[in-house]
C-alpha cells in the first residue's frame, strides 16, 4: 500500500489560525510539506501570495455562511 498524501480531514474548532489564533478554515499545503492555518479573514488576506507557494488549499470558508461575514466587516 502507498500513501501518496495525507486524505484531507476536515478543519476542526481545534484548529487554529496561525495569524490570530481564531477558528481556522482554510488549510494551505505547501510544496515543502509544511502545513499553514488560516481563518477566514486571513485565507483572504493572504490567498494571493499563498496560492504562489501552495500545491493545495482547502477552503471550509463556506461553512461559516454569508451572514459572518458581513458582520465581520461591519463589527471592525
Ligand atoms: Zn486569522
Amino acid at each position: 500500500m502507498t500513501t501518496v498524501l495525507t486524505p484531507a480531514s476536515p478543519l476542526t474548532a481545534a484548529d487554529r489560525c496561525d495569524r490570530c489564533g481564531a477558528q481556522a478554515y482554510l488549510r494551505v499545503v505547501l510544496a515543502s510539506g509544511g502545513e499553514l492555518l488560516f481563518c477566514a479573514h486571513h485565507g483572504r488576506k493572504f490567498e494571493p501570495e499563498l496560492k504562489k507557494i501552495a500545491v493545495e488549499i482547502q477552503d471550509e470558508s463556506g461553512r461559516l455562511g454569508t451572514t459572518a461575514a458581513t458582520a465581520a466587516d461591519d463589527e471592525r
